[in-house]
């Protein structure tokens, strides 16, 4: 925490200012204004940094490292403004110098080296790890380009490369000192040294890992963590361009090429596997610089390697970093020289993995050709830990050479990284109370049956920090004046406002704080895709990754339908409704970018059509991302949570709603269960089939979605409008919406759901028309949100997992 006042702060300021631009600030430009306070926030953070740098090396804590392909930080100022708490006094400060401080903020770059979920709750859990005062780092890849930028042109989804780094990036610090060294391909010579085996590595490709450390600041408790990105270099005696003759001249760029394309690009697929070597070179490379420098850390502040797992936890973000477990394999055996027993006790109780997902396409396997001449002593190690675990599995289940074949970690010609990362870890989580049943009884049973104290459930959470007090600050005002500020420490106390609704001069101060944030949303649609919309309209929002499963299609349909019913009766009395839909789809996934044409070519013909413009506009926002979802999410009245049960692991923005506010209209999948369970049954809207009439259509078969196209005029209705012109002169265009449908039997549910689901958006309108038991509604979704904060996650995760006796006191 930072302790100043206005006056020296603008005075910081202007003097940053002159110092970086040679210029007087009001002959500067607002991306010079943004630069000098990004900067002035920085060396004010630098400090906190070292501190807490030098804390964790003279306590010698236990230290957790967050491993993670992604991290979707999304913009830093305004949250590092709010933790250091100098948020109010530079507002004020700025607007003395007749700066606007949202303005500034506003032109940072995203930081979006994500796709979605996963990466968002690696941002949250740092955020969370760092107010808790729990010592927790990230590991992560410096993608020179994040998540590609989304843009609509003629309804349709186009790819532009996010150049988020073109401005430059104030919060990282480049530590070349501490660059490792990560060895592709080559050879391992096998020698007899001193009676022992030794491993030793020759003719490989040699790729400098040169960490970026952006610093994470816990809220007003005077910690900064660290979040350290790796960026793959050339290693530079390799590229001497003098002493090449023109043959290795053109190696060596072709060398430069190969190398720096590693941390070139996040791949843009979401719950998707893709087999791409380069992907698997991604993973390596940022897993073992990762840990190579923990473990040149940890000795060179004396730890004793023997004692690893009491002093560092890392955990893995889904498969994706599962090569840890063989990584640092690899240091305790050829490097620390321990025998295999130790290393694999000191691993197994160092590691510990987050399962994300059950859908069979994410899982990741890799040939072992491609693994094998890639990574060849790692595939060694791999091999062995296989061998190893087989002969506890035969000695387990003697004779299911099925089972066994089944649960093996290489089998098939591949390496599957979900068995390496369960045998290797001492804790799998799931992350809603769902997922994890699913993962113990049907996914993982198996490993379930064979390691049943491993699997736990660790519901996943959200920062109220950034997604309550940075994106709604009129609501925490109100929530500040009812019930104290004691939630922003304890989240849980925001249970208190539930004691503030009876009383109707907060409920109308409820609704006026959505309505200005409704106001603001429907100016920012204005300005960015010109669409007026009406902020008395309800507004109803579906933003998250286009994706089947989730089902934006079934929620498009009902538009169509309810569309069709205004021209048949025009005086239908329905509340009126803005659809709002962001999110973007993977580059390769047709059918995801087919529905997005759908939803843009259904919004043009809606909101061209007088008839009903009055009742209903659809809106579909351009380029979601975490600085959108802050605008969006404050103003939305109805949050669409609709994805088939027992598909979506947890879902997070189910949470940022609830905690904004929103009602949620939602299938029984995932974290809304338990949103449910915690608000009531009176206070969410449930439809559709639940987990086991999914899982059991999914055994025995008995869907037909031909007979509900027959049997539901409605239905029959909206999928001709499909493919009969009706939103677009080509009527092939939305075929494949249709077939998936039809032809291929609907295996998402969505008209199984269709009928439940127009009854949910009935009750929805009549609830909305009883102004008060909507607003106490609202009211108690805001109070039940705080056991969604990611404080309570991280808590779970520092003592159920990590669990040392410092994370303990800590809490
Ligand atoms: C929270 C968030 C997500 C996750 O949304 P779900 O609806 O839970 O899939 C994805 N993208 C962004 C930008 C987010 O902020």
């Amino acid at each position: 925490m930072v302790t100043m006042d206005k006056k020296s702060f603008k005075k910081a300021y202007v003097n940053k200012f002159l110092e970086m631009h040679g210029i007087e600030l009001k002959e500067g430009t607002n991306q010079q204004k943004y630069e000098a306070l990004g900067s002035l926030v920085r060396d004010y953070v630098t400090r906190t940094w070292l501190r807490t740098n030098k804390k964790y090396n003279k306590t010698g804590e236990k230290q957790v490292y967050y491993f993670s392909m992604e991290f979707l930080l999304g913009r830093l100022l305004g949250d590092a403004l709010l933790n250091i708490g100098i948020r109010d006094i530079c507002k004020e400060g700025l607007a003395e110098l007749n700066i606007d401080l949202q303005e500034l903020e506003n032109l940072e770059e995203d930081q979006g080296l994500g796709n979605g979920g996963l990466g968002r709750l690696a941002a949250c859990f740092l955020d969370s790890m760092a107010s808790l005062n729990i010592p927790g780092h990230g590991c992560g890849i410096r993608y020179k380009y994040g998540f590609f930028e989304q843009k609509i042109i003629d309804g349709k989804q186009v790819e532009v490369s996010d150049d988020w780094l073109r401005h430059g990036n104030v919060w990282e610090r480049r530590n070349s000192n501490k660059a490792e060294i990560v060895r592709f391909g080559g050879d391992i010579k096998v020698e007899e040294r001193n009676g022992r085996l030794t491993f030793v590595h020759v003719n490989y490709a040699p790729v400098l890992a040169v960490p970026y450390d952006t610093p994470i600041v816990g809220y007003k408790n005077g910690i900064a963590n660290t979040l350290r990105l790796w960026s793959a270099e050339a290693v530079s005696n390799e590229f001497d361009f003098s002493s090449f003759s023109r043959g290795d001249f053109l190696k060596a760029i072709e060398y430069k090429n190969s190398v720096e394309s590693i941390s070139q690009v996040l791949y843009p697929e979401d719950s998707f596997y893709e087999g791409k070597i380069l992907r698997l070179k991604q993973q390596y490379f940022f897993v073992s610089a990762g840990i190579q420098s923990i473990i040149r850390h940890f000795k060179k502040h004396g730890g004793n390697i023997f004692e690893l797992d009491d002093k560092i936890s890392i955990h893995i973000n889904d498969t994706h970093p599962t090569l840890a477990i063989p990584e640092l394999m690899r240091i305790l055996l050829d490097e620390e020289g321990l025998a295999w027993e130790d290393a694999w006790r000191i691993t197994e109780k160092t590691i510990s993995y987050t399962n994300h997902t059950i859908l069979a396409e994410a899982l990741e396997k890799w040939p072992i050709d491609m693994f094998k001449s890639l990574l060849p002593r790692i595939y060694m190690i791999i091999e062995e830990i296989n061998r190893r675990y087989c002969e506890e599995l035969w000695s387990k289940f003697p004779g299911q050479e099925n089972k066994i074949s089944r649960m093996a970690i290489i089998g098939n010609g591949q390496i599957r990284m979900a068995p390496l990362a369960i045998v290797g870890s001492h804790s799998i989580n799931g992350v809603a109370k769902l997922h994890t049943e699913i993962l113990k009884k049907k996914e993982m049973s198996d490993f379930y049956y064979l390691y049943p104290n491993k699997f736990n459930n660790k519901t996943n959470g959200i920062t109220h920090r950034r997604w309550l007090l940075k994106s709604n600050p009129k609501l925490t005002q109100l929530l500040c004046e009812t019930i104290g500020d004691g939630f922003i420490k304890h989240p849980l106390d925001l249970q208190n406002f539930e004691n503030h609704l009876n009383d109707t001069s907060v409920l109308d101060r409820l609704a006026k704080i959505k309505f200005e944030n409704k106001q603001k949303l429907a100016k920012i649609i204005f300005q960015n895709q010109n669409i007026s919309v009406d902020p008395k309209s309800i507004f109803d929002v579906q933003v998250k990754r286009i994706h089947a499963y989730k089902r934006q299609t079934m929620n498009c349909l009902r538009i169509m339908d309810l569309y069709n019913k205004l021209i048949d009766n025009p005086n239908l009395d329905i509340h009126p409704r803005t659809f709002i839909f962001a999110g973007k789809a993977a580059p390769g996934y047709y059918l995801a970018k087919n529905t997005i044409e759908l939803i843009n070519n259904v919004a043009d013909k809606i909101n061209n059509d007088s008839r009903v413009n009055d009742k209903i506009k659809v809106v579909f926002m351009e380029n979601y991302r975490v600085s959108l979802a802050e605008d969006i999410i404050p103003g939305t009245d109805v949050s669409e949570q609709i994805s088939t049960t027992t598909k979506e692991a947890s879902g997070t923005s189910n949470m940022k709603f609830m905690m904004n506010g929103a009602i949620t209209v939602a299938t029984l999948d995932g974290a809304n269960i338990e949103i449910k369970d915690e608000v009531g049954d009176d206070n969410i809207i449930i439809f559709g089939l639940n987990a086991d009439e999914v899982l059991n259509y999914y055994r025995n078969g008995g869907y037909s979605a031909l007979e509900m196209y027959n049997n539901d005029l409605r239905i029959k209705n909206v999928l001709n409008d499909l493919i009969n012109g009706k939103y677009h002169n080509d009527r092939d265009r939305f075929k494949s919406i249709y077939e998936n449908l039809i032809t291929y039997n609907d295996e998402f549910f969505v008209l199984k759901d269709f009928d439940s689901y127009l009854k949910a958006q009935d009750k929805i309108d009549k609830l909305y028309r009883n102004k008060r038991e909507w607003q106490k509604m609202c009211g108690v979704n805001i109070a039940h949100s705080g056991i969604f904060s990611s404080d309570r996650t991280i808590e779970q995760y520092a003592t159920g997992i990590w669990g040392s006796e410092v994370l303990y006191k800590n809490l």
